[in-house]
């Protein structure tokens, strides 16, 4: 079964939203840091860039793995454990947000890797214009969509 809603704290998008106009045209992603809610809500809390060895193109991106494993280390450290790394997040410089067969694969990676911390990574996807997110969640060997996004402050989170 996939999550009931996805939760993205607004820090996270401005997060992106920065990265996205770093990035000009090109395709560009990072890693997803967050926890699972006891009602099987997935809370987004913060979003890392590409890092400074990524490999950024127009229908591509490679991250700084390094980068990201020091950025999830450092949140799970400071959070006491409650953080950490739960998916990835990507930018379609296209217009559309379905997910590619790479996508895919990519999660699957993720999956069998195992420092994912929760059972099913996720996966959003970004596109700047017009503004939006889609999530997804690997499970099946597929991406699902998780068509309950919300972003917004939450409340309860410490
Ligand atoms: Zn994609």
């Amino acid at each position: 079964v996939s999550y009931r809603a996805i939760f993205v704290v607004p820090s996270v998008l401005d997060s992106i939203r920065h990265e996205v106009s770093r990035a000009k045209r090109k395709e560009t992603g990072g890693s997803l840091v967050g926890y699972l809610s006891a009602d099987n809500a997935v809370v987004v809390t913060h979003a890392s860039g590409p890092g400074p060895r990524a490999e950024l193109a127009y229908d591509s991106v490679l991250v700084d793995g390094t980068f990201s494993s020091e950025f999830t280390n450092r949140i799970f450290a400071q959070s006491g454990g409650r953080l950490d790394y739960i998916g990835d997040w990507h930018r379609h410089p296209c217009w559309s947000l379905a997910s590619s067969r790479r996508d895919v694969d990519a999660m699957r990676d993720v999956a069998e890797s195992r420092c994912c911390s929760i059972s099913h990574p996720i996966s959003i996807i970004y596109r700047h214009f017009p503004e939006k997110l889609v999530a997804y969640a690997f499970l099946e060997n597929r991406l699902l969509p998780v068509r309950k996004l919300i972003i917004g402050a939450v409340h309860n989170f410490r």
